[in-house]
């Protein structure tokens, strides 16, 4: 059953915002990346996001890496399985400056491979193609071997 919604500003002294939430911050993991300046940098995110379920966000000019995966230990009625012993980044977590009332904004977000690309091809100057075979000179050989 869908738990009612109580805003954070409502919530009754003594409760926990997490009593009504479906464990938003156990359903997903994000890093930091490199800022990107090469199409190589490019190239990679590219690769992020075609792996679906992923996107790549910008906020206060750092780069993040967004995996939506839900943790093994969310139980089915959103709580954590193994409370006493979570790891420390979850023991650090508050529900002060958390996830629960945010709709996922960014100042920037990539969410597909050709979204990246596009941004990348407005951003950087064109990139530079190896020749191909059609393209290199004809070297010709004598009967000796010698180039001619
Ligand atoms: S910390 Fe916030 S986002 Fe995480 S379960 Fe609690 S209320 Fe939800
Ligand atoms: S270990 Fe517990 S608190 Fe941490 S992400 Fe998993 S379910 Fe959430």
């Amino acid at each position: 059953m869908k738990k009612p919604k109580v805003r954070r500003e409502d919530l009754a002294p003594g409760d926990c915002l997490c009593n009504h939430c479906s464990g938003k911050c156990c359903r997903y993991f994000s890093l930091p990346i490199e800022t990107p300046t090469t199409w190589d940098d490019f190239d990679s995110i590219r690769w992020y996001l075609a792996h679906g379920r992923t996107l790549v966000y910008v906020e206060k000019g750092t780069w993040y890496l967004v995996v939506m995966t839900r943790c093994q230990y969310l139980t089915k009625d959103d709580r954590c399985q193994i409370y006493l012993s979570r790891p420390k980044i979850c023991r650090e977590y508050t529900t002060d400056n958390c996830e629960y009332d945010e709709d996922w904004i960014f100042e920037q977000v990539f969410e597909t491979p050709e979204q990246i690309w596009e941004y990348a091809e407005a951003l950087l100057p064109p990139r530079r193609r190896k020749k191909s075979r059609a393209t290199l000179p004809v070297i010709s050989l004598s009967a000796n071997g010698q180039v001619r």
